[in-house]
Order: structure tokens, then sequence, then C-alpha cells
């Protein structure tokens, strides 16, 4: 009765695709499902209404126990280069109960991930752990308050299942909320398909449901190519202007829509180090911090590929066409980079040797292993913590010379704190502080640290009286490991 109140709107068009495209199936049960989070400001957002349910329907609800009326939920067949090697995937543990729309008619895919197994499950149990759910919940809201386009996270519930890792975990299931999760492995599924018609469909579906406008065009998948690769750009652009490393940029794991997706090894470099890897199976630093852009451009032509059949009926023009756009991508990458550095520094207009400045900050703090976020900060006179290395003499030489350059161009050091508060945050997820709430919420079934961390890093950007306390870098730190076993 009461659920006709929430305000759920289904309009599920993702399953007119064929049938190859997907998978019809219900969640599988879970035991006893507890609610552990639940995203009310999300919720508004997207015009549902939870106030009246309790937490124990809400548990049923997020579980997959008790669906929605209008949902119809599917798993998402898809491919993808796992660290280069192309496999078929699908979705193994996830399904899309329904897409939702708000007042506005914006659409968002509802996804429960750990929801069981699927056609795509390959040997796996189609199953998640707390731990993970709870990281992936924390660095989503956080990416989105950090002002980067990103799938958002509604719930986390236990389900009262042991999940087998390399230990007996709590099993947990995560309400996903995206714009889409069409990607660019979705596109390299659809090329391989039997079914010939798949990939034009697939095609028109991404144009109506994120680039209308192409529609009109006269070369609509180049276009869609040239216009994903400028949401790529400004995608990694945000990434790099927070120290965000996403650890596996598998091309399943990259959108059409532009927004990250897949929080696994991800985690946020501390030091500043290029090739700054946290995963443990990244041996090749195939996915370190500043490879990102380089393998951005690489899933890009793997994407390319996928359209080559709807570029040109010609092969060989196809191919010329879709180089001709991905040959653009290093100096719009630059050009964007050098735009985002700028403003993280607070320069106005132009001044040939921008680049140099900031390349020798950069290099500074590599040599001398500064914190990336808390340099920003000190420029900003937002760091409260220790600040030894900027009394290093090079660094200020370096500042000296920052400082006549922000005056330049009619600009006062007032005006350049205002952009650089913009984009520097003073608080990220900090690996130590992540992983101490996670281990309060997994091992002592205390949840409150990972609340606390949620609710400071809804506002990254502003000064509270416990900033400090999240600006603190511990040295054992230096060698934090992710993994990809969730
Ligand atoms: P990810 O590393 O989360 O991007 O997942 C890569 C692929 O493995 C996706 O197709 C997932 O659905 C699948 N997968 C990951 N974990 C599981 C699991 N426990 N059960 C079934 N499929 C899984
Ligand atoms: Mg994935």
């Amino acid at each position: 009765m009461l659920r006709n109140k929430i305000g759920w709107k289904f309009d599920n068009t993702y399953s007119s695709l064929s049938e190859s495209m997907l998978s019809k199936l219900n969640p599988t049960p879970v035991k006893t499902p507890e609610l552990v989070l639940f995203n009310e400001k999300l919720s508004k957002e997207i015009d549902l209404d939870f106030s009246q349910i309790d937490n124990k329907e809400l548990a049923l609800i997020f579980s997959g126990n008790q669906l929605p009326n209008g949902s119809e939920s599917i798993a998402q067949a898809y491919a993808g280069h796992q660290f280069g090697h192309f496999t078929i995937l699908g979705d193994g543990r996830a399904l899309i109960i329904g897409e939702h729309l708000d007042r506005n008619k914006n659409r968002y895919d509802i996804q429960f991930k750990g929801s069981g197994k699927t056609p795509y499950s390959r040997n796996a149990d189609g199953r998640a752990a707390l731990g993970p759910m709870l990281r992936e919940y924390l660095i989503s809201e956080a990416m989105h308050s950090l002002k980067v386009p990103t799938t958002r996270s509604l719930a986390v519930i236990k389900t009262g299942e042991d999940v087998i890792r390399e230990s007996i975990l709590e099993g947990a299931i995560l309400t996903r909320v995206a714009s889409s999760h069409i990607r660019v492995g979705t596109f390299q599924y659809a090329l391989i398909s039997k079914n010939k018609d798949d990939l034009k469909t697939l095609f028109d579906y991404t144009l109506n449901r994120h680039y209308s406008d192409l529609k009109k065009s006269k070369f609509p998948a180049t276009d869609l190519l040239k216009v994903v690769l400028e949401k790529q750009i400004d995608l990694i652009c945000n990434w790099m202007r927070i120290g965000f490393v996403h650890g596996v940029m598998n091309t399943d794991n990259m959108t059409i829509s532009g927004e990250t997706i897949d929080y696994g090894p991800c985690a946020f470099m501390d030091k500043y180090d290029p090739e700054t890897v946290f995963s443990s199976i990244d041996h090749q630093r195939r996915y370190s911090y500043f490879n990102q852009p380089r393998i951005a451009k690489w899933n890009l032509e793997r994407f390319a590929e996928s359209l080559l059949p709807l570029i040109n009926d010609n092969s060989k023009v196809a191919i010329e066409v879709a180089t001709e756009v991905l040959k653009e991508f290093p100096k719009k990458y630059k050009s964007k980079w050098l735009e985002m550095m700028k403003k993280k520094l607070g320069l106005v207009g132009d001044d040939r040797n921008d680049e140099q400045l900031i390349i020798e900050l950069l290099s500074w703090m590599h040599k001398n292993k500064a914190d990336y976020t808390n340099t920003f900060c000190f420029l900003m006179n937002e760091y409260k913590c220790k600040k030894e290395v900027y009394s290093e003499k090079q660094f200020i030489l370096w500042k000296k010379k920052w400082v006549d350059r922000i005056k330049l161009n009619n600009n006062s050091q007032e005006k350049s704190f205002k952009i650089m508060r913009e984009v520097n945050p003073l608080i990220i997820p900090r690996n130590h502080l992540v992983e101490e709430a996670l281990k309060y919420a997994t091992e002592m079934n205390d949840l409150s640290k990972v609340q606390k961390l949620i609710k400071v890093l809804q506002n990254p950007y502003d000064e509270i009286s416990t900033t400090s306390a999240y600006q603190s870098v511990p040295f054992s730190h230096e060698n934090y490991i992710t993994y990809c076993g969730t």
C-alpha cells in the first residue's frame, strides 16, 4: 500500500533491444536483508519519496526480495578488453530493475549489484561482499561531491548470507543509479553479435537516450565518436584534477555517457607520483595515474572499431574517418588538461611560461614526495598540518614565480584563490580513512565511521573545524594496495 507513495515511474526501454543483448530475470531472493546505508538526498533528487517506508521494508526493496511495481529486471550483455585482452562478459552479478524517470523526464537505470547469478556469471557466485559495496557507495558519492561525473549510490543492504572470497565475508547488495549502463564494451558486443541488426539498434538507442541532437547529423556515427571522445577527455581531466586513479579502465568499465563507473580497485593518490598504481594485479602499471589519458584513447580506439560499419560502408573510408577523429585526442586532451591545471593554480589569461610553471611544480612534488591535494591546499592557505616540505628551497623559488605570475592580467591573489577553491578539494577520501571506516563496518559492525566520512565528503571544498584531521597522510600508507576480488 505505502509503496505506491514512493513515486517510482518505470519506463523500461532497454529491453526493446533484441534478446541477444540482454537476459530477463529477477534478482535471487536473499535470506535476511538488512538496511545498511540509504541515500535520502539522492532519492529526493530523483523524485522518490521513501519517508513513509521503515527500514525493514527498505531492506526488502533494496535486496530485490520485493520488487516495485513496474520493474522488469534485466542483465545486460557486453564484452570488454580487460587489461588489453578481449573477453565476452555481461552483468554477472548485477541486474537493472528498471529505468526510472524523474519529473523532468531524466532517465536513470536503477541497478542492483550483487543480486545473484545471471547467464553471464561464468563460474562466479553473482554476489558481492559488504566491504566493496560500502566502498563503492562512499567513493562514488564523494566523486559526485567532488564535481566529477559518476554513477551514484542509493542504498546498501546486507543479505544475511555469506560470500566466499579469500575468507568468508558478509554478502551485500548496492543499488546503483546511472544515466545508463551503456559501455564501450556494449558496442564491442553488438559488433560481433550473431544478430546483424544489434549494432545499429544499439547505436540508435544510444543516440535517443544520450545524444538526441545527433539524430539530425549527416554523419551521426562519426559525431558520436567525437562527443564521446570529448566526454572522456573531460572525465579524465577531472580524475587528474583530484588525483583519482580508477585502477581498472577496461573497455567494459568505460561508459558512453561519460560517467565514472565501477569502483573496484580505485584510490586517491597522496604523494605525487605519476606512476601511482594501487591495484594488486596491475603489475605493468597499465592503469597508473599518468597513463589514464593514454588508456582512455586506447579504449576510444576500440569504440571507434565498433562503430566502423556505421561510419561508412566502405571500411577503408570508415577507418580513415575514425583515425582523423582519434588523432585529435592528444591535442584536445593537452589543451583541457592545461586549462584545468591553470585553474588549480589560479592562473588567469595566458602566459607562454604557464605550462613550464605547472610542470616545474609537478616535478618538485614528485621529487619531494609532496602530497598532491595538500600542495594545492597549501598554496590556498588551507593546509593545516605539518608544512616542512614547503620550506624547501626549490619550492620557495617556484612559489615566488607563481606569485608573480598570478599578478599578471590585472589579476589579484583573492581572485586566484576564488578560482582555486572551486577546483582544489580540501578533503578527499584518504586511503587510510576509507580503510579504517570499512574495517569498523565489516569487522565490528560499527557504521559510524563510514557514515561520518560520507557526511564530511559531501562538502569537500569547504573548510570545517575538523578539516585537518582529513588532510593528514600517515607514513605507513606509502604502499597502499587495493584488490579486485570484490
Ligand atoms: P568488474 O571487475 O566489477 O568490472 O567485473 C568484471 C566482470 O566480472 C563483469 O562482467 C561482472 O559482472 C563480473 N563479475 C565480477 N564479480 C562477479 C561475481 N562475484 N559473480 C559473477 N560475476 C562477477
Ligand atoms: Mg565492470
